[in-house]
C-alpha cells in the first residue's frame, strides 16, 4: 500500500476500462491521520486532500497550503449550513451538497463573495435512512434547482451501503450523471476504487489504502 502502489493501481483499472488515466483524480483523504503521514504524501509530491469535518481541516490545511504550493483540499463530509460560509474559505470542492437548504446558503454566499467551490451532490443510491444525500427519484430535480441558482455543479458522488455491491451503487449514480449532462463522479474508497474507475469514476477518494489505518481515539 501506499501513495505510489494507489497510483498504480488506478492508472492499470484506467487503462483496462478503455480510460485515460488522467482523468481519474485520487483524492487522499486524511481525516484523523497524524501530521506526519500526510506530510509524507506532500513530500511525495502529491497535491489533492480531502476531509470530512470542517473544523479538522482548519487546524491542519492551511498551513500545509503555505508550505505546499498547488495543494487543493476538498470536503468529503457532511456541511451544516452554519459553517458553509467557513467551507467556501477552505475548501476547493464540496463533495456534499445533500439538500435544498445548504444549496440555498451556498448560493447566497457565492452571491456576495463571487466565487464558490465546485461542487458535487451527494446522493443516497441505497435510500439508506440514516445516510445524507438525495434520493435517486429526487436527484434530477435536485440538480436543476441547483442550477437555478448558478451552482457549480460539477457531479454527482455517493456512498454506497456497505452490506452491499457497490457496483450497483456506482453504476446508478453513472446513469443520473449521464441523464443530467454531468461529468464529475465522486466514487470509490479503499476497498472498491478499481470497480469505481470501471463504471467511470473522475474522483475516488482513497484514505486507509494511502495513509494505513485510521486511529480514532
Ligand atoms: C473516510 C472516507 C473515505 C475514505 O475511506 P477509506 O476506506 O479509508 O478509503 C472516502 N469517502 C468518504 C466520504 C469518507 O468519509
Amino acid at each position: 500500500m501506499g501513495l505510489t502502489d494507489i497510483r498504480d493501481r488506478i492508472d492499470t483499472a484506467a487503462r483496462e476500462a478503455g480510460r485515460d488515466p488522467a482523468d481519474v483524480h485520487l483524492i487522499a483523504i486524511s481525516k484523523v491521520q497524524p501530521n506526519e503521514r500526510v506530510e509524507a504524501v506532500l513530500k511525495e509530491g502529491h497535491r489533492l486532500f480531502g476531509e470530512n469535518k470542517v473544523q479538522e481541516a482548519e487546524s491542519k490545511w492551511p498551513g500545509f497550503r503555505e508550505r505546499y504550493a498547488g495543494t487543493q483540499v476538498h470536503l468529503v463530509g457532511p456541511l451544516q449550513s452554519n459553517k458553509a460560509r467557513k467551507a467556501m474559505d477552505l475548501f476547493d470542492a464540496v463533495h456534499s451538497l445533500d439538500r435544498p437548504k445548504l444549496a440555498n446558503t451556498l448560493a447566497r454566499l457565492a452571491q456576495e463573495t463571487g466565487t464558490c467551490p465546485d461542487l458535487f451532490v451527494q446522493v443516497n443510491t441505497g435510500e439508506e435512512e440514516q445516510k445524507a444525500g438525495i434520493l435517486p427519484r429526487d436527484a434530477d430535480a435536485f440538480i436543476a434547482d441547483c442550477r437555478d441558482l448558478d451552482l457549480p455543479v460539477r457531479g454527482l458522488m455517493c456512498i454506497p451501503p456497505v452490506d452491499e455491491t457497490p457496483s450497483l451503487h456506482f453504476a446508478l449514480l453513472a446513469k443520473i450523471a449521464e441523464r443530467n449532462g454531468l461529468e464529475g463522479l465522486s466514487m470509490g474508497m479503499s476497498a472498491d476504487f478499481e470497480e469505481a474507475i470501471a463504471l467511470g469514476a473522475t474522483h475516488v477518494r482513497v484514505g486507509s489504502a494511502i495513509f494505513g489505518a485510521r486511529v480514532y481515539d
